[in-house]
């Protein structure tokens, strides 16, 4: 695999990091991932104005102009000949060689960027898609700008493997008796015709896929609902699915051991990941 860091594309086992680098250290650090399909980037935009606003939110310079970003996603695409996958990009603090709880000084500390692809091949046509996930409820402990993509995934991580240790795919948190979102993904649920999802705040990552679906579900007549919702009244809706870059468009068919309607992803799902799916490969860069 070719990956890029600072400016150099260089095969992956060239390519060198300082291990006093806060990224390492201190999670001091943000990502994106953005999908590829038929060789294109799925809403690149989308993902470089919410990077932009993620290091403005932790005081980081931004080290690379979105044109320039947008050239060495699509480099690494070619020279990894990607058909379907992901573009993962990360930007951290960086270092000026010594460990400290207080940002080095932005004016001679050049912050660190790191791309590289992962190919994933059936990535549109999942056969997990078509089962749908079962998921846990866990707590949510995490801190409070959850709005900030940051590389501190440690949490996130446990409960995956919370999940697969309970024999499901993922968890949803919950907080004060709501749901927030999944680990890796927003939370929605279905009753009758209408999507219910937590509002936008510093609770939960504003997804990119979340505001292409919700934009798609209300243009085919869908009422959405912005408001919070309890685990309970996720377990009696009708459907529930998760959105998210890499997973598109996710139905959920079993939470916490509770069946969703007959156990197969639904109705509402199915259709805005097809929707998603046609509408965001026609306006892949
Ligand atoms: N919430 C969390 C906690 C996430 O990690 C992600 C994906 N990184 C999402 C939501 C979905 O965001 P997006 O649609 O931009 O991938």
């Amino acid at each position: 695999r070719i990956v890029y860091v600072n400016g150099e594309y260089l095969p992956e086992d060239e390519a060198k990091v300082s291990i006093f680098d806060r990224g390492f250290l201190m999670a001091d650090g943000v990502y994106e991932v953005t999908s590829v399909l038929d060789g294109k980037l799925i809403d690149f935009e989308g993902h470089a104005i919410r990077l932009s606003r993620s290091l403005n939110e932790l005081a980081m310079r931004n080290p690379i102009s979105k044109d320039d970003l947008l050239e060495v996603h699509r480099e690494l695409v070619r020279l990894n000949e990607i058909d379907e996958g992901l573009i993962y990009l990360q930007v951290t603090r960086g270092s000026d060689g010594d460990r400290d709880f207080a940002f080095p000084d932005p004016e001679t500390t050049e912050p660190t960027i790191v791309l590289f692809t992962q190919s994933k091949p059936g990535l549109a046509d999942s056969p997990a898609a078509k089962k749908g996930a079962k998921i846990i409820s866990i707590e949510d402990i995490r801190w409070g700008r959850r709005d900030i993509k940051t590389v501190q995934l440690l949490y996130p991580s446990m409960g995956k493997m919370m999940a697969k240790k309970a024999g499901c795919d993922d968890a949803w948190m919950v907080e004060d008796g709501f749901v927030t979102e999944g680990t890796s993904n927003n939370a929605y649920i279905v009753k009758g015709n209408k999507i219910v999802t937590r509002a936008l705040s510093n609770d939960i990552l504003h997804g990119i896929t979340r505001a292409a679906v919700l934009r798609f579900a209300k243009e085919a007549q869908m009422e959405v609902e912005e408001r919070n919702f309890t685990i309970d009244e996720a377990k009696a809706a009708d459907e529930a699915f998760t959105t998210s870059a890499s997973a598109f468009v996710m139905p959920v068919v079993e939470i916490d051991g509770v069946m969703l309607g007959d156990g197969t992803p639904g109705r509402i799902a199915p259709r805005l990941r097809e929707i998603y799916l046609d509408e965001m490969r026609k306006a892949a860069v």
